[in-house]
Formats: C-alpha cells, sequence, structure tokens
C-alpha cells in the first residue's frame, strides 16, 4: 500500500470517481482510488454516452479530451413523440454554444481516464473491492480486498462513486427506489439514410427510444417493456432491424445492419441525503438516472467538479477537509442541481410514456410550443447542457 491514510479515499473508479481523482491531482491533496474492476472488455459495457457541451469542457479541464479514441459531435436534437404530431429541434444556436455535444462510448472514455489517471501522481488501485466502511468524527475506514489479502486505510473523507452498493452500510442514507418496468436495448445501428451529428429521441408509449450520432452510424437506447426485453434481444439481426424500423419510423429509411445487443434494467434511485459523517456520494451513487435526454454522467460529472472544487477551497481556506461544514456545503450545492435533473428525466418518462390520447396529444402540442418559443427552448437547453445553473 502506498500510504496507510489520505485525505481524500475515492471509491469506484467509474467516469465518475476517475474525474474527481483527476481533478484532485497536483493540487496537493492527497487521494487514492479504489477501482473493483481491472480495465473491462469493450463488451462489458456498450452503453452510448450523449455528453453535454458542459461536460465536454470539464473533460477537456481534466486533460481527458485528447486521450478519446472516438467522439461524434451532436449539432442537432430531434425530439418527436409517436402517434401525435409535435416535434422540437434543437441547435448550438438555440443555447448559444458552439455543439450540443458529443456522443461518446462509456468503454472509450473508461479507457481514456484510466490512462490520464496512470501517467498521473494520483494513487489508484484497480482489482481493489471495497467491503466495509467505518467513521468517527476525525476520519473514515475503509476496508478491502487487493491481491488476496485484507486491506485497511484510512481517509478524511470518503468518497462513494460506486454507483450505490455502500451506502447501505451508512445508517443515516436512504435511497428512494423507483422500477421504470423499463429496460434500455442498447446497439449499434446502421441506417439506409446516411446522416452525421443529428441524435434523434423519439417518445412512445413503451417508453423513449434514442439514435445517437455515432460517426457514420447510430447509437441506438430503446426503451422497451420487461415483457419483450428477452424476445427482442434474441431476435436474429433481420428481425431485430424490422422490428426497430417499425417502431421508430422511417425518418432514417430502413435499418441495415446492428452490432451486438446489450440491455440494461432502467430505475430511478436517488439518496435522501448524499453526506453523512465523513462520508460524500457522488455520480450514480447520489443519484441513478433514466437514460431518457443523457443526464446521468453530465450531472454525476458536475457532482465530482463541484466536490473537488469545495474540497479545494476548503484547504485553500486552511480548514480541514470532510467536516460537517464542509460537507453541508457540497450538499447544498448540489441539491438543485441534483433535484432538477432528477425530476426533468422522471417527468419527461411519465408524461411521454402513455397510451391516453388526450395526453399524447397535449404533449406533442407542448413540443410544437416549445419549438416556436426560442427564449424558453434556450432556457431549456442550456439547463440540459450546464445543469441548473444554466
Ligand atoms: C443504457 C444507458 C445509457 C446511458 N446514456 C447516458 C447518456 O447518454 N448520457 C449520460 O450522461 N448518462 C447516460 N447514462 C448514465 C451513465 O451511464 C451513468 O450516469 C454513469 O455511468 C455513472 O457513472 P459512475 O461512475 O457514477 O457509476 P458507474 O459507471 O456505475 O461506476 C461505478 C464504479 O464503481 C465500481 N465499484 C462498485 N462497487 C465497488 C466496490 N465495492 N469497490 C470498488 N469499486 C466498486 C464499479 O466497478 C464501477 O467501475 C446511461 C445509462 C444507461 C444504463
Amino acid at each position: 500500500m502506498p500510504i496507510d491514510h489520505y485525505d481524500i479515499v475515492i471509491i469506484g473508479g467509474g467516469p465518475v470517481g476517475m474525474a474527481l481523482a483527476l481533478a484532485l491531482n497536483d493540487t496537493g491533496i492527497s487521494s487514492l482510488l479504489l477501482e473493483a474492476r481491472g480495465l473491462p472488455e469493450k463488451a462489458e459495457d456498450p452503453r452510448p454516452l450523449a455528453l453535454s457541451h458542459g461536460s465536454h469542457l470539464i473533460l477537456q479541464r481534466l486533460g481527458v479530451w485528447n486521450n478519446l479514441a472516438l467522439h461524434t459531435p451532436i449539432t442537432t436534437i430531434h425530439i418527436s413523440n409517436r402517434g401525435s404530431f409535435g416535434q422540437t429541434i434543437l441547435t448550438p444556436n438555440d443555447a448559444g454554444v458552439p455543439t450540443l455535444g458529443f456522443v461518446v462510448n462509456y468503454h472509450d472514455l473508461f479507457v481514456a481516464m484510466h490512462k490520464k489517471l496512470t501517467a498521473s501522481k494520483n494513487d489508484y488501485l484497480t482489482g481493489a473491492i471495497v467491503t466495509q466502511l467505518d467513521t468517527n468524527e476525525k476520519f473514515g475506514t475503509v476496508y478491502f480486498d487487493y491481491e488476496n489479502k485484507k486491506e485497511k486505510i484510512t481517509a478524511k473523507l470518503l468518497v462513494l462513486a460506486d454507483g450505490g452498493q455502500l451506502a447501505k452500510q451508512v445508517p443515516d442514507i436512504n435511497y428512494q427506489v423507483y422500477d421504470y418496468r423499463q429496460w434500455a436495448v442498447v446497439a449499434n445501428v446502421r441506417a439506409e439514410k446516411k446522416q452525421t451529428g443529428v441524435a434523434y429521441e423519439r417518445f412512445t408509449s413503451d417508453g423513449p427510444i434514442a439514435l445517437l450520432p455515432n460517426q457514420e452510424d447510430f447509437a441506438l437506447v430503446w426503451t422497451v417493456n420487461p415483457e419483450s426485453v428477452e424476445e427482442i434481444t434474441a431476435l436474429n439481426d433481420e428481425k431485430f432491424l424490422s422490428r426497430l424500423h417499425q417502431h421508430f419510423g422511417d425518418r432514417l429509411g430502413k435499418f441495415i445492419g446492428t452490432g451486438k445487443r446489450s440491455a440494461f434494467p432502467l430505475t430511478l434511485k436517488y439518496a435522501t441525503r448524499i453526506t453523512s459523517q465523513r462520508i460524500a456520494l457522488i455520480g450514480n451513487a447520489a443519484q441513478t438516472l433514466h437514460p431518457v435526454a443523457g443526464q446521468g454522467f453530465n450531472l454525476g460529472l458536475r457532482d465530482a467538479y463541484e466536490l473537488a472544487r469545495e474540497v479545494i477551497d476548503t484547504t485553500n481556506a486552511l480548514q480541514e477537509i470532510g467536516t460537517d461544514a464542509m460537507l453541508l456545503r457540497y450538499q447544498r450545492k448540489r441539491q438543485i442541481d441534483s433535484s432538477a435533473g432528477r425530476i426533468f428525466t422522471d417527468s419527461l418518462v411519465k408524461l411521454f410514456t402513455n397510451e391516453n390520447k388526450i395526453l399524447k396529444q397535449a404533449c406533442g402540442l407542448g413540443l410544437s410550443i416549445l419549438d416556436c418559443l426560442p427564449p424558453l427552448k434556450r432556457f431549456i437547453s442550456r439547463r440540459m447542457i450546464f445543469g441548473a445553473k444554466g
């Protein structure tokens, strides 16, 4: 073990935990990142991530952007509602930004961040599985398995970036959970009509379907109900593509190619408080959202960035890291952004996933009205891109 006491131990080296470790690099604050996995295979996590322009700027500042193997700019977002007339089109002009964002693959982002971390001075262990946490007024203790040994480390602050399993051990952190009874089927697909830069978000009564630009192809995130997920993922390519065409419509012509399919269950899960004695939660450990409108990672990245700023400011003010006062400031800073992201995505899913004809027409009308009101478009798109502060 490099040392046995740190300022901060980050548990979970997914993209959000890694972002926090990178943001603390070269600040004089000692940190250790513990990640259970080694470098995952691409097939293990094929989900696409739509990164907002705001996240792009953060990843540039963290020095990760240039390590990314592939990224496709989003120049237009086309939003429609199946079974009603309305639609909205968002462009960078509407939001006053050079580009709406980029589509990357989770695995590619993971690899880019991993490379940057291994090249930096950060202490970073992969294959380290945290099993237990303990805290007292002065510090936290982390117990973990590493290279067939039981290890123990202490820190002024423990950051949970593990997706939310370990917080169950913390008595005053509770989760609200809502099962959408939906799954996301993910695959790379090719359409007859070539287009670059256009992202489609189409609402249907089974849930939203997104086609995100992925070089010349599309990264599909197709929400299906639990009864059909096995059947849809098991269809042969031809039947799968034809079913997708039926469901999405003819806007891109027929679908003519597909990669491997994977499926993810969709749940809303959020912690009613994101701090406890010597503990802070970030990313999916703080809130796991529906992938509609691609908000989850973008929000998690802002958690990491804001926490890093809070820790750096606290150190610069010669105050102690991880105290109740510091954690309260972090919790307050994240409250509005986190609630807004959750309420926005949850309302989109619940409002638009319905069979009610009147509500469907009302949602379609809402999209048309949005399309005609540039100030409202600007308000919404800037909040999707930069969070609650817009
Ligand atoms: C289908 C789908 C599509 C999505 N699309 C988008 C999108 O377009 N845009 C967007 O912003 N978001 C999107 N999201 C959400 C996004 O994937 C998550 O918000 C993001 O992955 C959260 O990152 P994280 O680092 O907090 O958690 P995770 O990615 O879950 O990483 C947690 C890490 O902690 C590690 N870990 C767990 N337990 C332990 C332990 N005991 N000890 C040590 N390490 C541990 C894990 O190995 C893992 O590496 C999507 C999600 C899905 C399911």
